[in-house]
C-alpha cells in the first residue's frame, strides 16, 4: 500500500474541494477501497474519512419516503428492511450478500460504490481498460464466466457486483448527493450509473468530490417479494444471476411488477422491457419467455459465460411462478415470500 494522508469528516459543512477531489477518497466501512489499495489498484493520495460523520447514521421515516444515512450498515438496514414489508427484497438481498463481519462494517453508499469484481481488474498484470484507460480489456477473450452480458462494450464486460443496489433499484430509490460547493440534488439510482461504453473508468454520474448523503426508498410497497440469488457457494460470493422482484396479481393478472437482475449487468440491471411485457397480462410461462426474450434481444454472451441467459430465464420463472402462486393463495399480501 502506498503512503497516505488521512483527514475526517464530521459534517457536509466540512466538505470543500480537497474532500474526494482528484487524488483523495472518502472512506466509510473501508471492506473494499483497501483491499484495492493494498493491492495498487486504487492509489489516492488522500483518504477522507467518514466514520465521525454522525449524522448520516441513522434511518428516518417520512410520510412518502424513508431516508437512509449514507453511513448507515448493511446490517442495520438489513434488520430494518426485514420489519418492513414494502422493503422486504432489499432485506433478502442484503442478507445475500458478503458475511455478517462484512455487512456490520459495510455501509449503504460504499455498497453501492464497491467496485467491479472482475479478475483482471484487481491483477494488475493484466490489461484492464478500467483500472488503466487504454490498456485493452483481458476479460473479452479470456475467462469471462462471472462477466456480463447486459450493457457490455468490447472495451469492458465487468458486472457491478452490488446485491443491495438491485434490490434498490427495484424500489425506485433516488440518491441524496452534496457537492463539494455545497450544492444538493437528487438522483434516481436507476440512472446513476453508466454502462462502460468507451469510457468504462467512468462508473457513475457523481461529480468530483460529490458525496453520497442518503438514499430516500419511497414506501411504495409492491405486494410479495423476492430476491432470489444464484451462486457458487451459499455465503461469501456474489451473485452468478440474481432477480429482484414484487409483485401484484388482480384477477390473475399482473396488475403491479417491479424487477431487478443482479449478476448478469456492467451496472444493476432494471429490465424495463421484461416488466412493460408483462404488466396486464398472465403470468404464463409462455408470457414470462416472450417478455425476457425481449430483454436478451440487446444482451452478448463471450464464450464462459454463456450460461447465464439460461440461467436469468430460469431463475426468473421460478421467482415469478413463486410470487403468483402466492398472491393467488394470498391476495393482497405484502411482503417477504420468504423469511430470512
Ligand atoms: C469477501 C467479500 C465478499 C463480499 N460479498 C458481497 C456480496 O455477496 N454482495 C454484495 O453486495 N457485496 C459484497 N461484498 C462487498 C461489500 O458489501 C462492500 O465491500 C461494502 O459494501 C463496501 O462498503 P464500505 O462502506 O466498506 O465501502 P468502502 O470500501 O469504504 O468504500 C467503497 C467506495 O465507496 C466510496 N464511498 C463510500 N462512502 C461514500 C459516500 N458517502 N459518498 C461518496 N463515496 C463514498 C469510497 O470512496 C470507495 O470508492 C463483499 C466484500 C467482500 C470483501
Ligand atoms: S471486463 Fe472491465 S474490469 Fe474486467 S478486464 Fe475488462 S476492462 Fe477490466
Amino acid at each position: 500500500m502506498l503512503p497516505f494522508t488521512l483527514t475526517h469528516l464530521h459534517n457536509t459543512s466540512e466538505l470543500d474541494s480537497n474532500s474526494g477531489a482528484k487524488n483523495s477518497r472518502f472512506i466509510a466501512g473501508g471492506t473494499n477501497l483497501i483491499d484495492l489499495m493494498k493491492l495498487q489498484v486504487e492509489t489516492p493520495s488522500t483518504l477522507v474519512n467518514l466514520s465521525d460523520w454522525q449524522d448520516e447514521t441513522r434511518i428516518v421515516e417520512h410520510d412518502e419516503h424513508f431516508r437512509i444515512g449514507a453511513m448507515v450498515t448493511n446490517t442495520q438496514l438489513a434488520n430494518f428492511a426485514s420489519t418492513t414489508p414494502g422493503l422486504s427484497l432489499l432485506s433478502q438481498a442484503l442478507l445475500s450478500g458478503a458475511t455478517v463481519q462484512l455487512r456490520n462494517r459495510a455501509t449503504t453508499a460504499g455498497n453501492l460504490l464497491q467496485r467491479t469484481r472482475c479478475y483482471y481488474f484487481y491483477d494488475t498484470a493484466k490489461p484492464c481498460n478500467k483500472r488503466e484507460p487504454g490498456t485493452g480489456c483481458t476479460a473479452v477473450n479470456s475467462e469471462n464466466r462471472i462477466h456480463a452480458i447486459f450493457g457490455t462494450s468490447d472495451k469492458c464486460i465487468a458486472t457491478h457486483p452490488s446485491d443491495m443496489a438491485v434490490a434498490m433499484i427495484a424500489l425506485g430509490a433516488k440518491l441524496a448527493l452534496v457537492a463539494p460547493n455545497g450544492e444538493k440534488r437528487t438522483l434516481p439510482l436507476r440512472h446513476f450509473y453508466c454502462t462502460p461504453g468507451n469510457t468504462p473508468h467512468i462508473e457513475n454520474n457523481l461529480k468530483e468530490g460529490e458525496l453520497i448523503t442518503a438514499v430516500i426508498l419511497p414506501k411504495q410497497a409492491v405486494g410479495s417479494q423476492y430476491y432470489h440469488k444464484v451462486r457458487d457457494r451459499s455465503s461469501y460470493a456474489f451473485a452468478l444471476v440474481s432477480v429482484a422482484a414484487g409483485l401484484v396479481m388482480k384477477d390473475n393478472k399482473v396488475s403491479a411488477l417491479t424487477l431487478g437482475f443482479g449478476g448478469v449487468g456492467t451496472v444493476p440491471w432494471y429490465p424495463e422491457t421484461t416488466i412493460n411485457a408483462l404488466v396486464g397480462t398472465e403470468l404464463t410461462d409462455a408470457n414470462i419467455e416472450k417478455a425476457l426474450d425481449a430483454e436478451l434481444a440487446s444482451a452478448q454472451v463471450y464464450g464462459s459465460n454463456n450460461f447465464k441467459p439460461p440461467l436469468l430465464r430460469n431463475t426468473l420463472h421460478k421467482v415469478l411462478r413463486a410470487l403468483a402462486q402466492h398472491q393467488r393463495t394470498y391476495p393482497q399480501h405484502e411482503g417477504a415470500l420468504y423469511e430470512n
